[in-house]
């Protein structure tokens, strides 16, 4: 038999459409300006749009369902009809208005036209990151009672729409065991796995309605089988699959697992009665010779050789190289080829970057190139080399021409990388001797206020940078423009008695993408988005080659502020893990290095600043945590090199210069050493919906260095009284000793408004002062 091509499959695509056609249609639907019928349109104009790209680039096994208006998991509550009692649903098909109740809250006055929800307002689900992306979903929410009815049948739906535009699809769900291990229960401790046998009939109602209207294939995603597992949940697996081939028998189900290896969990995984198993060979390739040695002979391997989680252009070569022994084992018809992952966190089209850089241009593939590449190894794979020779020889070319090109390569760089040594890394002293020097120097009153950086970024900041990014705003009046409002924010600041100051952070876009664009090595894209959450995307800046700053970055903007002013004025960096972790990163350096990197560009900054007499320094590291790795075994070594990177960032100042650091909401238990070793003179960190709990860590910790536990949330628009702040700080002082305790807000203001953020400050600072005087 000949074989025209090995299946190709894209496992998910992005949702939003190549000018984030899906955010329009959702903004302008929220605000009333369209209504259900032109939403549902434009969606299902979006999902053609895909599957027939698909389909022309080669793809033989097109997903559906993978589309969400929202988030996919939120799609799965929906099914399942795992609706919390607040959302005023009860039974029947789930409406719109219910669903975006869920995924954005619901206003007082937003009644359900069937009598429902919502007299009182109901706070949207909780919403957290998805394994180790930037992509976050809405947590489904359990109860012991749970009950689960088929709510919306999205997925039988998408799946007729597709067929109807002549398109076979690979239907896409959360599997059963992720989609319960995803979600939280009302009591912390009820195990939502006790849920399982309620909810799988669900599941075999939707998987038989499926097979009923023609799918030969279902795609399940159970990525929770590259974290660490208990027993509990190694059985639900074998439960939950063992269950399935028994009730539907005639479905294919391709088990999909990705981010990571399967480690540990491979005996689970391979005893699965599945007819495929995906596995995602870009981050763990290793992975590859056992499974090929000990999966059933009959199961049929989904090979994920393409990155789905960064954006470079494949050696496909290369990837030949390491498949074709493989295959040779399994037997071409035991082989399926995929990206990683879905194609879900990637941008979609290379080709609409028309002012990027052409080297870098060339090394990169986004969505659409993707899917071509992997088009070609399906075609080579079946039928030889000879089938795409050039294609093969550019993708080679293209990756040789980046192995070796000067704008990837800096010999400087290497040669600063070579020696940092452990001087670099140590404050000059003790952080016991440096706060006596810095206590003397800068004589602060006791719960010293400040605030985390930003001030509001209003419409008028951010018409002014469109206007200055098209053109019709000079440079001159835009900086001009920036200066009023950084002084207006100073003084402002000075007149209600803050005791140390920020410039306001008006002059940035973002506070990776403001550093990213004045160093060397860093990429950005016009249309480059990848969703984040719903409707909101990001375009994250690409990390191509060794990094270097060639100026200064944020001293100007520093002494222009800190010249309004005697009192001190913090200057506001990003750190380098922040850095890195909100960055498409170099996949041929380890990403500790490139994180060093960062960090000696940051640590010059640095430097530079305390020269020109800066006497505090922030260095956010908003994503310190964000960044620990799915398995508990690689923590110590990711928390190894970011902090050493945050040390060398910030080692090289003087005792009586004063370094900050801010994290927003994290967990510290379990990092707390970390969180030490980091030896930053403050740290500033979100508290106050935790009422200060996250404090304990430090306290047991017994840590020496300064905090300012944030008092009240920035995240929402009301404003707090100083009883209130007050009180959360009696929290804190339960925890920590006086001379640590700094006051400030959770976080930056600058999604606030000013009418907002005035009260709160003026109110945090009464706060300050009242203790004080009582104390
Ligand atoms: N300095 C930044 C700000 O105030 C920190 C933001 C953050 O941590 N996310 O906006
Ligand atoms: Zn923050």
């Amino acid at each position: 038999m000949s074989l025209l091509s090995i299946p190709v499959a894209t496992l998910g695509t992005p949702r939003i459409g190549p000018r984030r056609e899906l955010k329009l249609a959702l903004e302008s639907y929220w605000a009333g300006k369209s209504d259900e019928t032109q939403l549902l349109e434009a969606a299902a104009a979006l999902r053609a749009a895909n599957w027939a790209r698909q389909k022309s680039l080669g793809v033989t096994l097109i997903p559906s369902n993978d589309f969400s208006l929202y988030d996919h998991v939120l799609d799965t509550s929906v099914m399942v009809g795992a609706i919390p009692e607040i959302y005023g649903w009860s039974a029947g098909p789930v409406s719109l208005k219910t669903y975006f109740a869920m995924a954005r809250g619901a206003q007082r006055d937003d009644h359900d036209a069937n009598g429902g929800h919502a007299e009182h307002g109901a706070a949207a689900q909780e919403m957290t990151k998805w394994f180790d992306t930037n992509y976050h979903y809405m947590v489904p929410e359990y109860h012991k009672d749970q009950t689960f009815t088929l709510s919306s049948r999205k997925p039988i739906e998408e799946y007729e729409e597709a067929k109807s535009l002549g398109c076979q699809t690979r239907p896409v769900l959360v599997g059963p065991v992720t989609f319960l291990k995803l979600g939280k229960s009302a009591d912390p401790a009820f195990d939502p796995l006790l849920l399982l046998d309620r909810l799988l009939p669900v599941y075999i109602d939707v998987l038989r309605e499926l097979t009923l209207r023609g799918a030969e294939w279902v795609q399940l995603d159970e990525p929770c089988l590259v974290l660490d597992l208990d027993d509990a949940t190694r059985d639900a697996l074998r439960r939950t699959y063992a269950h399935l081939a028994k009730k539907v028998p005639d479905l294919k189900i391709m088990l999909a697992t990705y981010f990571g290896t399967i480690g540990d969990n491979l005996e689970t995984a391979l005893t699965l009665p599945v007819a495929g198993l995906h596995i995602d060979l870009v981050r763990a390739p290793e992975q590859l010779s056992a499974i090929v040695a000990d999966a059933r002979r009959d199961i049929v391997l989904s090979l994920g050789v393409v990155d789905g989680r960064n954006v470079w252009r494949s050696n496909l070569p290369a990837v030949l190289d390491q498949l074709e022994p493989a295959i040779a084992k399994l037997g071409k018809d035991r082989v399926q080829i995929a990206p990683s992952c879905s194609l879900l966190h990637v941008p979609i089209d290379l080709e609409l970057e028309a002012d990027l850089d052409p080297d870098v241009k060339s090394w990169l593939a986004f969505s659409v190139q993707k899917i071509g590449e992997l088009a070609t190894l399906g075609r080579v794979l079946a039928k030889g080399w000879e089938e795409a020779a050039d294609v093969l020889e550019a993708s080679e070319g293209a990756a040789v021409a980046r192995e070796t090109s000067p704008n990837v390569h800096n010999a400087n760089v290497a040669k600063r990388m070579a020696a940092i040594d452990d001087g670099m890394r140590r404050r000059r002293s003790s952080f016991a001797r440096r706060a006596e020097v810095q206590r003397a120097r800068f004589g602060l009153p006791t719960f010293p206020t400040t605030t985390i950086g930003s001030f509001p970024q209003t419409a008028e900041v951010r018409n002014a940078r469109a206007a200055h990014a098209r053109g019709t705003m000079s440079d001159a009046q835009y900086e001009q423009f920036l200066k009023e409002e950084t002084a207006r924010a100073v003084r402002w600041q000075e007149d209600i008695g803050l005791d140390v100051l920020v410039h306001g952070e008006f002059e940035r876009n973002d506070m990776v993408q403001y550093f990213g664009e004045q160093l060397s090595g860093f990429a950005f894209t016009k249309h480059g988005w990848v969703q984040s959450y719903g409707s909101r995307c990001v375009r994250p800046p690409i990390l191509f080659g060794d990094v270097s700053r060639p100026k200064p970055m944020a001293v100007e903007w520093w002494r222009y502020a800190q010249s309004l002013t005697k009192k001190p004025l913090k200057a506001m960096l990003t750190g380098p893990v922040t850095i890195l972790n909100w960055s498409f990163v170099r996949d041929d350096i380890p990403r500790s290095e490139a994180c060093r990197q960062i960090a000696l560009a940051i640590r010059d900054e640095v430097i530079d600043l305390e020269r020109s007499s800066a006497m505090m320094i922030q260095i956010d590291e908003a994503a310190l945590r964000e960044g620990l790795p799915l398995r508990k075994s690689q923590w110590k070594t990711y928390l190894g090199w970011a902090v050493d990177s945050f040390r060398i960032c910030s080692s090289g100042v003087a005792d009586e210069t004063q370094i900050h650091t801010h994290m927003c909401y994290s967990e510290f238990n379990d990092i707390i050493d970390a969180i030490a070793a980091m030896d930053a003179d403050v740290i500033s960190i979100e508290t106050s919906r935790s009422k200060m709990q996250l404090l304990d860590a430090f306290k047991s910790y017994k840590y020496p260095n300064e905090i300012g536990p944030g008092v009240y949330d920035i995240h929402s628009p009301r404003v707090p009284d100083a009883a209130e702040m007050k009180s959360l700080i009696a929290l804190a002082r339960q925890r920590l000793s006086d001379a640590q305790l700094w006051i400030n807000p959770d976080c930056g203001l600058k999604t606030r408004r000013w009418d907002e953020v005035r009260p709160a400050l003026i109110n945090m600072v009464a706060a300050a002062r009242e203790l004080r005087a009582a104390s």
